[in-house]
């Protein structure tokens, strides 16, 4: 029989810590950490952000209260200098804050200096702190012990980057719902129903008189389905959503010259541009021009450049413009309407049939010599537009967004978007619990069945992080910016 103590006990996650069984709490360094939580660069303000048994000792040791009555109260602001104690050198005018654990970010003490957002103040005064003994944090330390000290699960954690990295307001809308705990509620949901269920097996193994009245296989079998196997798949499902709009999705405008693309390109961009900000720590080789498509951050491949050397054309030209077609994720295949179709649109078209593609009938402000449909393989379900007159662009929009999302016009149900590691856990879950299914199904033994629902309930469990290996976290925090 399977021990009992290898289901944790569910529970509402926030604020009733989470074993987490890959790691304990000496696993959890006890040192005081500090980093500028800030981004480089000049600003209103820069924070430096300690967390730590020290950090309130570190502050008594540094700041000096304008007022005497200062008794770093929790979580009230205080305004004074920072004074190097070793010369009595002023290092900035701040306000601080003491916070008292657990009430805290990483249920730790933490202490925040506001200093002035000079990229000098705030080295100086991290130094400071530092040679006060505080150890620089690594990247998404603090996150990392907001999760070791139980204060979030790792679906939270994990949402924490995402609000940080999200391009649209629907990225940002996504990592924000799941901050609010929907994954993890819909987690905890199926790991509620697989304990109760598996308590319903290990009472019948123990009780083999009664074991139909106990655990009918039938009805747990229908239990199992709409409790656990139905969100299961629906989660899956939606982790293709969280995809796009986490990773974004590239295009690619091809035409041959002078049909409009640069035209289609600025249109698009003037309506739809998507904000794009540096991520500290992060480099990027080239400027990239993100449109915000409902929702989805779409990187427009430049194909400019194509046409510039017109000795070229033919082989580097048209190998460029093939590498740029086999990068995207869907190709807008652009045609001037105001010119029949030529012998160019037919061969540029024989490279892009193999991808997904739409086709985009320019300029169908002239005389039209093309429209969707007529005839020509080219032009099925064509969509017309005029980049110039800035026509048609609500329906293309409309057509990219189906495209990317499998022919949806709408995004389902506002929430849950697994991220890869989720989906990749919920797969295995799923396996298993399909392995589950069947045994109830084909009579197989309660203690063997058992096994698979253990299997799935783990699998459930690396989710929110109640049983992921400490590589996983490392990868997984490694992705945080400093100080957060
Ligand atoms: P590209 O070579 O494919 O990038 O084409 P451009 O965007 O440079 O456009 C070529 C020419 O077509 C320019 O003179 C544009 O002003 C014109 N053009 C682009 N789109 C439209 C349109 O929708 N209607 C009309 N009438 N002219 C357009």
């Amino acid at each position: 029989m399977i021990s009992s103590d290898r289901i944790p006990r569910v529970g509402p996650h926030c604020g009733s810590g989470h074993s987490y069984s890959a790691m304990n709490s000496a696993d959890l360094d006890s040192h005081t950490i500090a980093a500028i939580s800030t981004p480089p660069g000049a600003g209103g303000i820069g924070i430096i952000r300690v967390s730590g048994t020290n950090a309130r000792h570190i502050l008594t040791r540094i700041f000096k209260p304008a007022r005497q009555d200062c008794d770093f109260s929790s979580h009230r602001l205080y305004y004074g200098s920072i004074i190097n104690p070793a010369d009595a050198k002023m290092l900035d005018e701040v306000l601080v804050v003491f916070m008292q654990a657990p009430q805290t970010y990483t249920r730790e003490d933490v202490v925040e200096i506001h200093c002035h957002g000079s990229f000098l103040v705030l080295q100086s005064v991290l130094e400071l702190v530092l040679s006060e003994g505080a150890q620089l944090a690594e990247a998404g330390e603090f996150t990392k012990r907001a999760f070791l000290n139980g204060r979030i699960d790792l679906t939270r954690a994990e949402a924490v980057i995402d609000v940080l990295s999200a391009r649209t307001r629907k990225g940002v809308d996504i990592a924000l719902d799941q901050m609010s705990g929907t994954l993890y509620r819909k987690v905890d949901e199926m790991r509620t129903t697989l304990v109760e269920i598996r308590a319903l097996l290990e009472t019948a193994i123990d009780f083999p008189e009664e074991e139909i009245e106990i655990a009918d296989h039938e009805v747990l079998l229908s239990r199992i389905t709409q409790e656990v196997h139905t969100p299961l798949r629906k989660l899956i499902d939606q982790a293709d959503d969280g995809r796009i709009v986490r990773e974004g999705v590239s295009i690619v405008i091809v035409g041959r010259p002078n049909v409009g693309k640069s035209s289609l390109l600025n249109t698009l961009l003037q309506e739809e541009r998507a904000l794009v900000t540096a991520i500290p720590g992060t480099t990027r080789d080239t400027i990239e021009e993100y449109l915000d498509i409902h929702g989805i951050p779409v990187r427009i491949i430049d194909t400019a450049g194509i046409r510039e050397d017109v000795e070229e054309v033919e082989e580097l030209g048209i190998k460029r413009a093939k590498e740029s077609i086999n990068r995207a994720d869907l190709v807008l295949f652009l045609m001037d309407g105001s010119q029949p179709v030529c012998e160019d649109d037919r061969e540029l078209f024989e490279t892009i049939a193999h991808k997904p593609f739409i086709t985009v009938i320019n300029k169908c402000d002239l005389d039209r010599q093309l429209t969707p449909g007529s005839g020509s393989v080219l032009l099925d379900e064509a969509v017309s537009v005029s980049a110039l007159k800035q026509e048609g662009m609500t329906d293309l929009k409309q057509r990219i967004f189906a495209r990317l999302t499998g022919g949806r016009e709408q995004w389902q149900e506002e929430g849950c978007a697994p991220n890869l590691r989720h989906k990749t856990a919920l797969e295995n879950g799923a396996a298993a619990l399909e392995r589950v299914c069947d045994g109830l199904e084909s009579g197989l033994t309660n203690d063997l069945i058992t096994i698979d629902l253990l299997e799935c309930f783990d699998h459930l469990g690396a989710i929110v992080g109640e049983t992921t290996t400490e590589d996983v976290l490392d990868v997984i925090f490694e992705q945080f910016c400093l100080g957060k």
